[in-house]
């Protein structure tokens, strides 16, 4: 049997599957996970490949440290999303003090507990909390004031449309501290561009800085994926202060490459 994500009008990934594990629908999406033969275990939502066990740690790692990697001391973070806790792994990696995790779905965090390991080996770290309800109203009411906020959200379809409207990145504001930044997913440089325009005429008149990075993300659309570094005060290139030691992708030269970044993207950013 195989499960498929429609990339494009004419385009698909199918992954053959040897045994499915869990299908339900919450309230927000419906959420599979099956063994495949070539990725290991694979979470989907609404249809759309989320993570395989094969190729998350590009993601995952692309997502959190060369932004991580950049503060000294990183105290407070907010993982928005991120209910496969692939991202909250590798903030764990940094000597942050808090990290507070906003995923709208307790039951794709469930689900991922009982079948992808490094959630059982993180979930009961003391410097975690785990609130499950819309990121859009917990950022009105948060309290805290965050040295980096992560943005590891589903693709703009359902509970994840907030994420592209403007309002949503004013608030982010209220609750970065002043040397604070944002780490978003920002999708398919390939299948995606007109969203990534979108995203980046909302963040430019926000934000001062906006630092795209690009990694090869195997299963996602494309095959390559973009992120982007934000932050409120000018900023042309982040350093590393740290590079964690258990990575799998991540290490000092792929920071730096990470940020080249080809001619059509530049065009975008006006870089
Ligand atoms: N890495 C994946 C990707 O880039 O496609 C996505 C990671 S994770 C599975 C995305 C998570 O965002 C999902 O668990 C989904 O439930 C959550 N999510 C979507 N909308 C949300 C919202 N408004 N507030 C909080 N979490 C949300």
């Amino acid at each position: 049997m195989f499960f498929s994500e429609k990339q494009n009008k004419g385009t698909e990934l199918r992954i053959k599957a040897k045994k499915i594990l869990f299908r339900k629908k919450s309230k927000f999406q419906k959420i599979e996970i099956f063994e495949s033969y070539d990725w290991g275990k694979v979470l989907m939502l609404d249809s759309l490949f989320m993570l395989t066990e094969r190729d998350e740690f590009f993601y995952h790692e692309s997502l959190v440290h060369p932004i991580l990697s950049s503060i000294k001391n990183p105290e407070n973070v907010l993982i928005i999303g991120g209910g496969d806790c692939g991202t909250l792994r590798e903030v764990l990696k940094h000597p942050v003090k808090k990290v507070i995790q906003v995923e709208i779905d307790e039951l794709v965090f469930k689900a991922s507990l009982k079948y992808f390991p490094w959630v059982k080996k993180i979930y009961k770290d003391k410097r975690v909390s785990f609130i499950f309800e819309d990121a859009k109203d917990f950022i009105k009411n948060a309290e805290d004031k965050f040295d980096v906020v992560i943005l590891d959200t589903s693709d703009p379809v359902g509970p994840a449309k907030v994420f592209y409207k403007k309002e949503f990145y004013e608030d982010l504001k209220k609750i970065l501290k002043k040397n604070g930044g944002l780490a978003i997913q920002a999708e398919s440089p390939i299948h995606h561009l007109k969203r990534i325009k979108k995203l980046y005429e909302i963040l430019k008149d926000e934000y001062k800085s906006i630092l795209p990075y690009l990694s090869p993300m195997p299963t996602y659309p494309g095959g390559l994926w973009l992120y982007l570094f934000v932050f409120n005060k000018k900023i042309k290139m982040l350093k590393p202060v740290r590079i964690p030691k258990n990575t799998r992708y991540y290490n000092k030269e792929i920071h730096f490459s990470g940020f080249k970044i080809p001619e059509f993207l530049k065009r975008i950013f006006g870089i």
